[in-house]
């Protein structure tokens, strides 16, 4: 029978996620819990247990640890002290919004449910413009108010989509796969082709699986037209980008794809992904977030195929007023913005140039070779008139690497190779395409700041900077830099590390690892005070990375074989 959806089950829960250490009892444990909700909750509960607080392509909620911090302690008597004192010994945020919970004369009845916290956490992020800080804080206000200690504990940890009971997206996906008897494979397919994690929990759930909707989420190519994947908000969701691995060279990438390989410049902007549905245009950016509203004139680009319904995958560059490609922050300006379309378009307007497509009249070409897909790009764009990426077939190696010579002197970051048989593989880092670039860069995350001195008094101006842990997940720092940023960008970033503070130690301040940085350095040495043994040397931030989730910064393997290849080609580059 199916329980009633309270959010204190779902607290009790992860509580008990939390004092779980084996994979699998956690994986079960999940799956017990959302076999027995309701499909629709079973769906919220699942996005909250992996810290994701609204479906993958809503809007983003814009909250931060400090603002939490600020509506709990409203609720606490006489709270100022013993606000502090927690703040700095409690294990996370979670824990500290519950401890300060407790300081509470009486705690709530527990009376919220999963529905209830979904549609305020929707609420928060539909507010914008200029009070907004003050109508997002009385929405939280209203639902900590309600909260007992332990439902605070997680609404605080959903809230800054920190959950910290190891339950990864990968691990509920092979606890999805175990609810419906069917394969990790198969779950993960579907979830490369919805990448929300709570539409594929209500595909899979028991209380709606059918074999013939399974069979259709798992094989959606001929249904896919009919919106067969559109949920039943009747949005289509987003296909997971397909990542590009670092190559060093093109020698290196003809030895790593064989001689059948395209070269195409390496546009330095931001992904977008655009469904041409029944419904509409969908843009998506590569976090998957919609931002249809954001970039109406790509939607107008695209409407000469529009009754083809194509997927596009492409770059958008923000460019000048002579056609030249600006700053990528002039780009972020357009992106995720509903409010003064008309007049940031006119003043930043930007250029699309596509390099695939995932789907046409209602076939997803996902599994069709590259070659194939790009003569079918090649009829669209020529069609609607849409620009390509710079691309050759290069008869040579020498071929390719005048063109990527070519790319270089042009100004662009590098080139991408594509091996021409390559299928897409959405979210995956596969083999079917490497980006080579010219300048020694890794996208880190900044995990702690040191308080600047003298003329940089008042700033976090020293960036602690770390690489993913491939196998673990953990973030291990790297090297350090205060170069690279302006005086503005200084500030921007001490408020934004300040909302992300965890703790203060000594002029440190720790943050959680949310902020992606693009950092280019000289060289990589052994340096034993790190924790993988080595460290970046002369780095310097080249900018800030909205579009990159921390899970998609580079990795300390990535670190590793870029130490390696200096050792045997050490390269000098100009500060
Ligand atoms: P990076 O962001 O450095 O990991 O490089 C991969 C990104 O390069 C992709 O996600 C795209 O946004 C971008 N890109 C630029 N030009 C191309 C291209 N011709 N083909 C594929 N991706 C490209």
């Amino acid at each position: 029978m199916e329980e009633v959806a309270s959010f204190r089950d779902f607290a009790l829960v992860c509580q008990d996620l939390g004092q779980t250490s084996s994979r699998l009892q956690i994986a079960q444990a999940a799956v017990d819990f959302l076999a027995r909700l309701p499909v629709e909750d079973a769906a919220i509960a699942a996005r909250f247990m992996v810290g994701r607080p609204l479906p993958q392509n809503e809007r983003r909620l814009q909250v931060s640890g400090r603002a939490i911090w600020r509506v709990v302690l409203q609720l606490v008597p006489n709270n100022e002290e013993p606000g502090e004192e927690i703040f700095t010994s409690a294990v996370d945020f979670g824990e500290a919004v519950e401890l300060l919970l407790r300081l509470r004369t009486a705690e709530p009845v527990p009376s919220l449910t999963l529905g209830e916290v979904e549609r305020s956490l929707a609420a928060i992020a539909e507010i914008e413009g200029a009070d907004s800080r003050r109508r997002k804080s009385e929405i939280l206000l209203g639902l900590f108010a309600r909260a007992t200690a332990l439902e605070g504990k997680y609404l605080a940890k959903i809230l800054i989509r920190e959950m910290r009971h190891g339950l990864s997206e990968g691990l509920m996906l092979d606890a999805i796969a175990s609810m419906a008897g069917r394969s990790s494979a198969e779950i993960r397919r579907a979830h490369m082709l919805d990448s929300d994690l709570g539409r594929i929990v209500q595909r899979f759930h028991p209380s709606t699986i059918s074999t013939a909707q399974v069979d259709a989420a798992v094989q959606p190519a001929p249904e896919l037209a009919a919106g067969l994947r559109e949920p039943s908000a009747g949005r289509p969701g987003p296909i997971r980008p397909m990542l590009a691995a670092p190559a060093t060279s093109i020698t290196a990438a003809f030895e790593i794809l064989g001689d059948n390989l395209a070269v195409e410049y390496k546009l330095d902007g931001a992904r977008v992904q655009i469904h041409c549905t029944p419904s509409g245009v969908h843009i998506f950016s590569r976090r998957l977030n919609e931002i249809t509203e954001s970039l109406p004139e790509i939607s107008e680009m695209v409407a000469k195929v529009h009754k083809e319904q194509p997927i596009f995958d492409g770059e958008v560059i923000a460019v000048g007023a002579k056609g030249e490609a600006v700053a990528f922050q002039e780009l972020m300006r357009r992106f995720g913005r509903r409010r003064g379309i008309e007049r940031l378009r006119a003043e930043q307007p930007i250029r699309l140039f596509v390099f695939d497509v995932l789907a046409v009249r209602g076939e997803l070409l996902i599994d069709t070779p590259y070659q194939r897909r790009y003569e079918l790009l090649t009829e669209l764009a020529n069609t609607a008139g849409l620009q390509l990426a710079p691309r050759i077939v290069p008869g040579s190696p020498a071929d390719a690497r005048e063109f990527y010579a070519k790319a270089i002197a042009n100004g662009y970051e590098g080139v991408m190779a594509k091996a021409l048989a390559s299928l897409y593989t959405p979210g995956a880092r596969g083999r079917g395409w490497l980006k080579i670039k010219h300048a020694r860069t890794l996208d880190l995350v900044i995990v702690a700041a040191d308080w600047g001195y003298g003329r940089r008094h008042g700033w976090l101006s020293n960036y602690h900077l770390a690489a993913r842990d491939s196998v673990t997940g953990e973030f291990l720092e790297v090297g350090k830099t205060f170069k690279g940023l302006s005086d503005d960008d200084f500030e921007e970033m001490t408020r934004r590390l300040q909302a992300l503070k965890v703790a203060e130690h000594r002029g440190t301040v720790f943050v959680r690892p949310e902020v992606v940085v693009e950092v280019a350095y000289s060289d990589i040495q052994r340096s034993p005070r790190y924790p993988v043994g080595m460290a970046l040397r002369f780095a310097r931030i080249l900018k800030v990375r909205v579009d990159k989730s921390p899970e998609e910064a580079d990795t300390t393997a990535t670190l590793m074989a870029e130490y390696e290849r200096q050792l045997v080609k050490p390269i000098k580059l100009a500060q």
